[in-house]
């Protein structure tokens, strides 16, 4: 689905999707991104190690720690936690450049980077949050991508006990117990709220051609 653009210029925003690791968060925005030429997925800088088939610049920067803290230094993310013992960060620069354009970023980011970005740009901000339909299906999923030790699941899971705890804080929570069904709800959240007044200046004059017209 391509959105046409046929009005005017928008008023992009970030949208945060959140979600424990193990409820198809990445299937879910990968998909959002493709499907949408006017949405940009924020690739994010990390010091942890790539997973296999993970790919530089695609799935994240993968950055050692010197990069990463000089990084922070001058102020080159928008937000940046340490998750896992290991740190990860939104660059700030790519992400303004899309805003610029009127185009939107969605960032595939934990609670913390969510909550940050928020404090900092609420009126541009939208928070998703994705819940497993249950946490023995996320067991399943994290233990069928055969990507994490036993004891790094079960820090996972312990954690996202401590994370859907702060399920009010979001805009939106979906639930993706079936994956069509799911997308079709983050996207219905996209387009709703590309649509809001606040994003379409353009409307303004278009209503006062509107007005202008003879009766
Ligand atoms: P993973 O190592 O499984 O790819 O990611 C671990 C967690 O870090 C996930 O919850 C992911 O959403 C989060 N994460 C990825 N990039 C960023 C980022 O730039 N900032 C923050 N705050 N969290 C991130």
């Amino acid at each position: 689905m391509v959105w046409d653009d046929k009005y005017g210029p928008r008023r992009g925003f970030m949208m945060m999707v959140v979600a424990p690791s193990g409820v198809g968060k990445t299937s879910l925005t990968r998909r959002l991104v493709a499907d949408h030429r006017d949405l940009h997925l924020s690739i994010s800088h990390t010091t942890r190690e790539p997973r296999p088939g993970e790919q530089h610049g695609l799935h994240y920067h993968f950055t050692d720690r010197p990069t990463f803290d000089g990084m922070v230094a001058e102020d080159g993310f928008l937000e940046w936690a340490e998750v896992y013992g290991q740190r990860y960060g939104s660059p700030r620069a790519p992400v303004m450049g899309m805003l610029e354009k009127g185009e939107s970023v969605l960032f595939d980011i934990d609670l913390q980077g969510a909550a940050s970005i928020r404090g900092k740009a609420a009126e541009d901000s939208v928070c998703v949050y994705v819940l497993p339909p249950t946490l023995a299906e996320m067991s399943r999923r994290l233990h069928a991508r055969s990507q994490d030790s036993e004891e790094v699941i079960h820090r996972r899971l312990d954690r996202a006990k401590h994370e859907i705890i702060e399920w009010e804080a979001f805009d939106y929570v979906i639930l993706n117990d079936d994956f069509d069904r799911a997308y079709a709800d983050l996207a219905h959240i996209y387009h709703a709220e590309r649509l809001k007044r606040a994003r379409n200046p353009w409307i303004s004059s278009f209503v006062g051609g509107l007005l202008e017209e003879p009766i």
